[in-house]
Formats: C-alpha cells, sequence, structure tokens
C-alpha cells in the first residue's frame, strides 16, 4: 500500500517544527517513523502535512542532571539501550529500551515517538510511569511539564495538542539499594508487550521500602498497582510475600482489559499476575 499523498517538511529547530505545525491543521510530526509510516500505508492515518523533526539536533542524546538523566525525544531505543548513563542511573529504562521490537526497530525509533503514540502495547510508556518521568511539550503557547502517568489518555491518545511536540524526558535515578526489573510476554511475531511489567523495589534492613509497580498492554494506559505496592510495602519480601503481592494485582485493574484475537480480557490479567511476581523476584535479586 501506499501513503496518501502529503506535504512534507524538514525543519532544523523546535520552533520551524511548532510553526509548520500549528499552521497546517491535519499535521503530523515525524520521527522514527516506525509506527507513523505503516499506519499511513495502511491509509489508517492520512496527515495533510509530515512535519520530519528528524534532523533537529536539539532533540537527540542523553545528559545527566542532578540526581538522573535527560533525554531528548529522537534519542533511538538503541542508544537507550546501549548508554552506560542511563544503566547507572535508570538500568529499568536501559532494559526495557533494548527489549523493544529488533535492532532495526531500535536504531530508527524514538523514545519520543514510542510515548507519543500510546500504544497499550509499548514498553516504554509503562517504565516511565514507574520511573515517575516528567515529559517536557513544547508548543506555540510555550513549555509545559507533564508526568509520565497523566501522558495517555486512552488508545493511541494523549494530551498533545496539535502544535505541540514532546521535546525530552526527565528520569530520577533510582534510588541507592533499590532493584528493578522490567519483564515482558512479547507478542511472538512483532515483540510488542502483550503483558509488560516494570518494578523498582527498595530494600532497607531486610524489608521492602519503597515499591513502583506498573503493568503495561492490560488496560489502554498503563496500570499502577497500588494494591501490589500496598502488599510489598514493610514486607519481609519472602517468597511467600512476593506471591502474595503479584496475587493482589488483581484489584489494579479498572474492569476494562483489552481483548483481542491473541489474548482475552481474562487472559491478559492472569498473565499479568504471573509476570508481576516475575518482576518483582528480579527486582528483589538485583537490590542492595
Ligand atoms: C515490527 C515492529 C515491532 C515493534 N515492537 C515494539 C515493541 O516490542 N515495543 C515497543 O514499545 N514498540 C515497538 N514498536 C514500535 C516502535 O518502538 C516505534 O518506533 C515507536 O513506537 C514509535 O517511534 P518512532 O520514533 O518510530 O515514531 P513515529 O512512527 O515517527 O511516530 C509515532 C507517532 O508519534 C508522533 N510523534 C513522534 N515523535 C513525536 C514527538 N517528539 N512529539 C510529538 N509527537 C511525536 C507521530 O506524529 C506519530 O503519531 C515496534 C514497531 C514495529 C514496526
Amino acid at each position: 500500500m501506499f501513503p496518501a499523498q502529503t506535504e512534507y517538511h524538514r525543519p532544523n529547530s523546535v520552533t520551524e517544527a511548532v510553526d509548520l505545525l500549528a499552521s497546517n491543521e491535519g499535521a503530523k510530526v515525524l520521527a522514527g517513523g516506525h509506527s507513523l509510516i505503516p499506519l499511513m500505508k495502511l491509509r489508517l492515518v492520512a496527515p495533510t502535512v509530515l512535519v520530519d523533526i528528524g534532523r533537529i539536533e536539539a532533540l537527540k542524546g542523553i545528559e545527566a542532571t542532578d540526581g538522573g538523566l535527560s533525554i531528548g525525544a529522537l534519542t533511538t531505543q538503541a542508544t537507550i539501550a546501549a548508554s552506560d548513563l542511563v544503566n547507572e542511573r535508570a538500568p529499568l529504562l536501559a532494559e526495557a529500551a533494548g527489549m523493544v521490537g529488533d535492532p532495526a526497530v531500535r536504531n530508527r525509533g524514538t523514545i519520543g515517538g514510542n510515548i507519543s503514540h500510546s500504544d497499550p502495547a509499548s514498553d516504554l510508556p509503562a517504565v516511565l510511569t514507574a520511573l515517575g518521568a516528567t515529559l517536557k511539550v513544547t508548543g506555540k503557547g510555550g513549555d509545559r511539564s507533564v508526568g509520565a502517568s497523566d501522558f495517555a489518555t486512552g488508545l493511541l491518545e494523549n494530551i498533545l495538542g496539535e502544535d505541540e511536540i514532546l521535546t525530552s524526558v526527565s528520569v530520577s535515578s533510582i534510588p541507592s539499594g533499590a532493584g528493578s526489573a522490567y519483564v515482558k510476554f512479547a507478542h511472538p511475531a512483532s515483540r510488542y508487550a502483550v503483558i509488560g511489567v516494570a518494578a523498582i523495589v527498595g530494600v532497607s534492613d531486610g524489608r521492602c521500602s519503597s515499591a513502583s509497580v506498573v503493568v503495561g498492554g492490560v488496560e489502554t494506559t498503563p496500570t499502577r498497582a497500588s494494591s501490589v505496592e500496598s502488599a510489598l510495602l514493610g514486607s519481609d519480601l519472602s517468597d511467600e510475600a512476593l506471591d502474595k503481592a503479584a496475587a493482589a494485582v488483581a484489584g489494579d485493574f479498572q474492569g476494562d482489559a483489552m481483548s483481542d484475537i491473541f489474548a482475552s480480557a481474562e487472559y491478559r490479567q492472569a498473565v499479568a499476575a504471573v509476570y508481576v511476581r516475575r518482576a518483582l523476584a528480579a527486582a528483589v535479586s538485583r537490590a542492595g
């Protein structure tokens, strides 16, 4: 299939890109193109104008910040997976980025595109929610910051305005002594996450001192597993405690689990509990 005819622009700055978006109704940002181009070829979307941000150098790269990291929206998943800085400060993000699709996808797909596409089967939204990341968005009205947990609003929907670009992602380092893990049940054909679980577990004197657990793939936006977190906090992190905490995830889904030809809603929720258990065990084994 060929995409519908579209005008193509390649701005050199964020200001120029925002101006193009603001002055062309139906315009869309093009980053790595791994999600947008297939949709255009299937004619599921037909932007009137493509604003290719791929040459905007200011949107690329990873920097250390006071207590964490700032990652430009155009940074590829392969760069994030291989970054020493990300592996040291937010190993959960490097681990998940290395599990996206295949090398071809990771070499083109960007962190900004992965989040902005707001696909429930993507890996990075759940991970960034678990990390408490902040997303910087730039539009005609200036800059604004949005918590990763508030970004997606539904299936392929998010808070971005028509003239807005996601420009960077800020992540705090995981607390010292905490362990983290991302585990996923990958779709056998695409490697997208049927279920993806991100867990960060703090351990002090043999007990759980902090917990952040988020499940992707079950509902249309990442699910914070607050019942799991509550069950973990203060526990001795024994096998029995982890079993009990993982089983509690059933109480975190709001009754609108997704269902498709590959996995029913019931199956997704049952598998989620298994993957939460695996993520907790891996995170605890890496703590300290
Ligand atoms: C075969 C295959 C397997 C895949 N497997 C996985 C997987 O296992 N896990 C996973 O998480 N993902 C997977 N993906 C998706 C992949 O990671 C995509 O690259 C990613 O979701 C989109 O990033 P992109 O840079 O290619 O964005 P594009 O395709 O260019 O854009 C995607 C959407 O985001 C918008 N957009 C892009 N950048 C910005 C920005 N900075 N600001 C505002 N809007 C923006 C675009 O307008 C478009 O709507 C897979 C893709 C393919 C083709």
